[in-house]
C-alpha cells in the first residue's frame, strides 16, 4: 500500500494534531512505496480537502489540458480554530488553471460538498456547475447572501446522464441512496481507464429487509474499473445500515403511542428523513409545524421540486399552535446537536416564543451525535428529562440511520465493482487505513494497488498502476471569519488560543520622557487570568517588578519604549508563570510624558 505524507507548507495553518504526525513518514503494510516518476500519460487526482478530515470536500481529476472539479464543500470549525465560522479549501492551484477547468460537478446538496461555492467560484473562473435541481436550489438560496458574487451557470444533471467534456474526458452519472434526495456517483471515462467516484452513499432496503438496487454496482463492475474511490465516513462501523423502512416503522410506533405533542429534533440536511416524518405525521392526522430557518427553507425547496409531497393544510405555522389540540401537533425542529441558537435548544430552555415543554410531550432525537457535540446534547437531554417529558433517541430505538455505508456495505460494493486499484476518500487517515484493510479482505487487493494520500498530494492514475508523485499542491486551511476570507492566519489563531487558555494582563506604565523614571504606580488590568483583587500580594509583586524593570532601563540615555515593553512581556510573563502556572497574554502599554 502506498502511503505518503505531505510536508508541512510554511506560513500555512495546519491542524495541530495532523501536523505532529506529518513529519514522520508512515509505513503501512510494512512498506512505503517510492514515489512515481511524473508521467504525462497519467490522470492526476488531487484533493484540496476531504482526505484528512470529514468535510471540506473538493477534488480534481486532471488529464493534460482538461481539469474537472468535484464538489466545493466547507468544514465546520474545530476546537483549535476559535471564532472561525467555516474552513474552506485552498484553491490557489485551480486559480492558476482556471482556463482549463471544464466544469464543477456537485455530487449532492450537503454543505460539506457545496458550502465553499460562494467563496471560491469566482476565483476558479466561474465554471459551469453540474448539479441536480435540488443542489442548484440550495446553492442559489445561499448565493443570495452574496449579492456581489457573479451569477453561477448551471447545467442540471440527473441519473443516467453522460457529460462529454473533451475527447479525453467524459463522465457518466448514476444515482445513489444517501440522506438527501438526488445523490450521485460518477464514472469518469479517461484514457487510462474508468475511474469511479460514488459520491456519498448507503444501501437502500426493501420491505423484505434485503438491499435494493445492487444492480447499479454490478453493472459498473462489468465495465472493468481501473480505480475505485470510496466514501469511508463509516468504515469503522461494523455490519449493515439500519433500513429506512425500519426507521419509519419505529417512528410510527412512537408517534402512535404519544398522547400529547410530538417534537422531533433532526438536521435540516436530512431531507429524506424529514419527508418520512412529515408523511407519518400526516397519516396519523397531525399538523406539522417547522421550527428553524434552515429547516423551513429546505422543506420549501423540496416541496417546490416535488421531493416532499404533502396535502394542503398539513404544514402550518408554529405561530398558530394555540389553534390545535396537543394530540394533533407534530413539531419538527433543528438543533438535535445541541446547537446554542437552534430552535430545539430554545424550546427546551424555555426561550421559544410559542413552544414550552409540557410533561405530556414526546421528544424524539432522530439523528446521530456528531463527535464533539456529546456534552451539549447530554445537557439538552438532562434539562428535558428534569421537565418530565418523554424522550427517545437513536440509541434506544432504531430511529436513525446514517447516510454513509458501514463496513459490510463497503465490502459488498468493492466485491461488485472489483476495481484494479483503490483510493479511499472522505475521512481521516485512520479511517482510510481501516478501509484499505477492508479492501484487502474483500477483494484481496495488494498493497501497491491501494493509495492513501494526503490533501495536496498528486496521485497519478496510469494505465500500469497508481501512486503519488513528489509534487505537492497547497491544500492548507482557508479560514472564513465573518466577512473575511483567509485573513485570519496562524498569528491571530495563536492569540485566540492564548486568550482562551490563559486570559490576558494589560500593564500600563507612565514614564518621564526625559529621565525614564516611573511617574505613577503602574496600572494592571486582567481578564480571564486570575481575579487580581483577591490576589493583592501578587498584584504588589508584579508592580514592584515592573518598577524594577523600568528603573534598570532608565539608566540608559534613551530608553526605547519597545525595548521596555519586550522586557516587561518576557519578565512579567515568566514571573506570573512561576507564581500561577498560567501563561496569560501580556500587553504592556508605555505612556511617555
Ligand atoms: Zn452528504
Amino acid at each position: 500500500m502506498t502511503t505518503q505524507k505531505a510536508k508541512t507548507t510554511q506560513n500555512t495553518y495546519r491542524k495541530r494534531t495532523g501536523q505532529a504526525n506529518r513529519s514522520h513518514p508512515v509505513k503501512l503494510g510494512g512498506e512505503t512505496k517510492s514515489k512515481r516518476q511524473p508521467n504525462s500519460n497519467a490522470v492526476r487526482f488531487i484533493a484540496f480537502g476531504g482526505l484528512e478530515e470529514i468535510g471540506r470536500n473538493m477534488m480534481v481529476l486532471e488529464y493534460r489540458d482538461d481539469v474537472i472539479v468535484v464538489d466545493a464543500g466547507l468544514q465546520f470549525p474545530e476546537e483549535d480554530t476559535p471564532g472561525i465560522d467555516y474552513i474552506i479549501p485552498n484553491t490557489s492551484y485551480l486559480e492558476l488553471k482556471k482556463r482549463k477547468i471544464r466544469g464543477l460537478i456537485i455530487t449532492h446538496g450537503h454543505y460539506d460538498h457545496i458550502g465553499a461555492i460562494p467563496y471560491v467560484l469566482e476565483q476558479i473562473g466561474n465554471p459551469t456547475i453540474y448539479a441536480t435541481e435540488l443542489a442548484k436550489e440550495i446553492i442559489m438560496k445561499r448565493q443570495s447572501d452574496f449579492p456581489n458574487a457573479p451569477k453561477p451557470n448551471f447545467h442540471i444533471i440527473k441519473g443516467g446522464d453522460k457529460l462529454k467534456f473533451s475527447d479525453n474526458f467524459s463522465v457518466e452519472i448514476f444515482s445513489v441512496e444517501h440522506s438527501i434526495p438526488e445523490g450521485f456517483g460518477l464514472i469518469f471515462n479517461t484514457p487510462v481507464g474508468k475511474i469511479v467516484h460514488p459520491g456519498e452513499f448507503k444501501f437502500d432496503y426493501g420491505n423484505d429487509g434485503k438491499p435494493k438496487g445492487l444492480g447499479v454496482w454490478e453493472n459498473i463492475g462489468k465495465q472493468g474499473i481501473h480505480t475505485l474511490m470510496l466514501d469511508i465516513t463509516n468504515s469503522s462501523v461494523p455490519g449493515w445500515s439500519v433500513s429506512e423502512r425500519v426507521v419509519e416503522r419505529e417512528l410510527e410506533k412512537i408517534f402512535k403511542s404519544a398522547e400529547g405533542r410530538i417534537i422531533v429534533g433532526t438536521f435540516s440536511s436530512l431531507l429524506d428523513r424529514i419527508a418520512e416524518i412529515i408523511k407519518i405525521g400526516e397519516k396519523l392526522g397531525r399538523v406539522v409545524m417547522l421550527s428553524g430557518y434552515s429547516l423551513k427553507s429546505n422543506v420549501e425547496i423540496a416541496r417546490r421540486l416535488g421531493l416532499i409531497k404533502v396535502k394542503k393544510g398539513t404544514i402550518v405555522p408554529v405561530e398558530e399552535i394555540r389553534n390545535y389540540k396537543d394530540d394533533k401537533i407534530l413539531i419538527l425542529s433543528t438543533g438535535a446537536q445541541g446547537e446554542e441558537k437552534a430552535s430545539l435548544m430554545r424550546i427546551i430552555s424555555g426561550g421559544h416564543r410559542q413552544v414550552k415543554v409540557k410533561k405530556t410531550d414526546t421528544f424524539v432525537f432522530s439523528s446521530s451525535v456528531i463527535p464533539g457535540n456529546e456534552r451539549s446534547i447530554q445537557n439538552l437531554k438532562d434539562n428535558l428529562a428534569r421537565q418530565g417529558a418523554h424522550i427517545y433517541d437513536y440509541k434506544m430505538l432504531d430511529i436513525h440511520s446514517s447516510g454513509h455505508a458501514p463496513q459490510e456495505e463497503l465490502k459488498k460494493v468493492m466485491e461488485l465493482v472489483n476495481p484494479k486499484h483503490f483510493l479511499p476518500i472522505h475521512g481521516n487517515f485512520f479511517m482510510r487505513w481501516q478501509n484499505a484493510q477492508l479492501a484487502k479482505e474483500a477483494i484481496g487487493l495488494a498493497n501497491e494497488k491501494i493509495v492513501l494520500a494526503d490533501n495536496g498530494l498528486v496521485v497519478e492514475i496510469a494505465k500500469d498502476g497508481i501512486g503519488v508523485t513528489g509534487e505537492e499542491i497547497p491544500a492548507s486551511y482557508v479560514l472564513v471569519d465573518g466577512l473575511g476570507v483567509g485573513d485570519v492566519g496562524e498569528v491571530v489563531l495563536r492569540d485566540r488560543r492564548t486568550l482562551a487558555d490563559g486570559g490576558m494582563v494589560v500593564i500600563i506604565a507612565v514614564i518621564n520622557k526625559k529621565t525614564g523614571q516611573v511617574l505613577k504606580n503602574p496600572d494592571i488590568i486582567s481578564r480571564g487570568f486570575v481575579y487580581l483583587r483577591d490576589n493583592q500580594d501578587l498584584l504588589t509583586a508584579v508592580r514592584n517588578k515592573i518598577r524594577n524593570i523600568i528603573k534598570r532601563t532608565s539608566n540608559r540615555r534613551s530608553a526605547d519604549p519597545d525595548y521596555i515593553k519586550a522586557l516587561i512581556r518576557d519578565q512579567i510573563g515568566e514571573f506570573l508563570f512561576k507564581k500561577t502556572q498560567r501563561r496569560p497574554m501580556i500587553l504592556p502599554v508605555i505612556i511617555e510624558l
